[in-house]
């Protein structure tokens, strides 16, 4: 049964940067839990950082809370350890939230902690990417149950 990396606070663990989480309410998301299909992860607080802690963009190759803290060593950590749970646990798909630092895919914000929105993907999302994990936001279940489909059906 093909495994799904999810983010922590998609299923509404508190592990957002202001403690808060981002619950999914779609009734697939239980039908994979209760299948045992997630693989749950929090990157930022695998990696170190604790919650609550300060909001975080990317910025020139770094990541910098809005207090200007260097915290991109965490942030390629957390990513680090995603990915060494989704390669240990054969993992070819993720839905992670979207526009995070971390887990954003595609759209995150641009640095200047405005709500500004610019292309890239956050460190996490960039990491299962180069590793041929095809990455879906909270925003795109539909294509991830599309995706899951196909890959059950090549696995029978
Ligand atoms: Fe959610 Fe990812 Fe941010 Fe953790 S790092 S709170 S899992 S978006």
């Amino acid at each position: 049964m093909e495994k799904i990396l999810i983010s922590s606070c998609l299923l509404g663990n508190q592990v957002r940067y202001d403690g808060g989480d981002n619950r999914l309410t779609e009734s697939c998301i239980a039908k994979w839990q209760a299948q045992g299909r997630l693989c749950v992860i929090c990157p930022e607080v695998s990696g170190g950082l604790p919650t609550p802690r300060a909001p975080a963009e990317q910025r020139g190759g770094q990541v910098i809370t809005c207090d200007g803290q260097d915290v991109t060593a965490q942030f390629h950590l957390g990513a680090n350890l995603a990915l060494a749970v989704a390669q240990a646990e054969g993992v070819k798909m993720a839905i992670l939230k979207a526009r995070s630092p971390s887990c954003g895919s595609m759209r995150i914000y641009d640095g200047s902690f405005s709500r500004t929105l610019t292309d890239g993907d956050g460190l996490t999302a960039a990491a299962l990417k180069q590793a041929g994990i095809r990455v879906f936001s909270e925003l795109e279940l539909d294509e991830a149950q599309l995706y899951l489909e196909q890959l059950d059906a090549e696995c029978h």
